[in-house]
């Protein structure tokens, strides 16, 4: 099946009872049982609802795995994973990549006992020097927030099964339109459907995927035992942005090529981070893993001082000045400041995240609008 018509039908079927196409959003906490230990396999809502069921069939089947898991935020999904670990365990991570991340492995696991290994993983071959026998996970997301570098997912799944630890891949930017590094070896998927998936700016939601049983069966034990799961209406939400995927991203990657090389072009830009450039030092490797670049991009001004870059991000007028992305609408956003700030300075310097960074998530909006807003911020 082709992509769009399966992002349109994933995880629904007709509702039973009355034949609703479109999934109920079952709001109730519980379910009425026939006899003790007699029910109709709900019980209680945090550990079933159908709503949420029938969203994280969606979830598996639009990355091709077997299992779906929903949680209440992205974040929500990336804690489950590392509650898969034990106090000793190790972690190698990219060095780049969400701060939220980096703030919830920095800040609250490594007061558990897990050890955190922060590594370029532009070449998969650095993760190999960080491997011993503690080792458990590897953790990565390409293309990067906000710089757009891009790892080898499939040469680090080598390394990964190799050494028997799981590999994680947050997925947010491409969206599985894009990619889907279950195919490419990957144990395990994260996504923030906040979004791509949800794609509205609406909904505040996390999905996991992956193809094996028992990693399955200690994920969902994980999800019921600490209780992070989405609300229906919330999963109604998500399931209805999934229909629409797919020409939402034909748009965002449209989009984002455009203004891509509009801002390469201009006498004013600095440097240009898109993955869709042949000159990108990853290029092929995205080319070969990605079906498109997506709408994500960030840039500098040639005038990198605090001066021009708040006063390019006050400027505009169609893109609007906010944290998140993946919606519908064009947002500029300052890393340093905003998503990022919960990474040290030294830290982010070090990596390449400099104070003048501006990340846009291009929205689907006429293009012409998006580049005259630009022109006219940038001045
Ligand atoms: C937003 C985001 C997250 C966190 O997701 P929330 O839904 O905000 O909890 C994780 N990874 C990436 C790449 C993100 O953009």
């Amino acid at each position: 099946m082709k992509l769009g018509t399966k992002f349109i039908h994933a995880g629904v079927e007709p509702d039973p009872s009355t034949g609703a196409i479109m999934t109920p959003i079952f709001q109730t906490s519980t379910y009425v049982q026939e006899a003790p230990g007699k029910n109709k396999g709900y019980e209680y809502a945090r550990s079933q609802n159908p709503t949420r069921f029938a969203l994280e069939k969606a979830f598996a089947e639009i990355e091709n795995g077997k299992y779906g898991l929903a949680f209440s935020s992205g974040v929500a999904a990336t804690d489950a994973v590392m509650k898969l670990l034990q106090p000793g365990d190790e972690v190698i991570a990219a060095n780049d990549m969400y701060g939220g991340t980096y703030r919830l492995f920095t800040k609250v696991f490594e007061k558990f006992g897990i050890k955190f290994h922060y590594v370029n993983m532009q070449d998969a071959n650095n993760v190999k020097g960080y491997i011993n026998s503690n080792t458990k996970l590897i953790w990565t997301e390409t293309p990067t927030n906000p710089l757009m570098n891009i790892t080898d997912i499939e040469a680090l799944a080598v390394i990964a099964k190799q050494h028997k630890v799981w590999l994680c891949v947050d997925n947010t930017f491409a969206s599985p339109y894009l990619q889907n590094p279950l195919d490419l070896g990957a144990d395990i998927v994260m996504h923030s459907a906040t979004k791509y998936l949800g794609g509205h700016s609406d909904v505040i939601q996390g999905a996991l995927v992956m193809n094996d049983e028992s990693l399955r069966d200690q994920l969902y034990f994980i999800q019921k035992s600490t209780g992070a799961v989405p609300g229906p209406q919330d999963c109604f939400l998500v399931l209805r942005g999934i229909k629409t995927l797919h020409v939402r991203m034909q748009r965002h990657c449209e989009n984002g090529e455009k203004i891509a090389h509009y801002l390469r072009s201009h006498p004013k830009v600095g440097k240009v981070y898109w993955c869709g450039f042949e000159d990108h030092p990853n290029y092929e490797i995205a080319k070969r893993q990605m079906r498109g670049f997506g709408g994500m991009l960030s840039f500098t001004l040639k005038d990198e001082s605090m001066e021009a870059t708040n006063k390019l991000l006050s400027s505009t007028k169609v893109f609007a000045l906010a944290e998140s992305l993946g919606g519908v609408e064009s947002l500029i956003n300052h890393p340093a400041t905003m998503t990022h700030a919960s990474i040290p300075r030294e830290e982010r310097i070090k990596n390449g995240l400099s104070d003048s960074l501006i990340r846009l998530s291009i929205g689907i909006e006429d293009v012409e609008d998006l580049i005259e807003d630009l022109k006219q911020a940038i001045g």
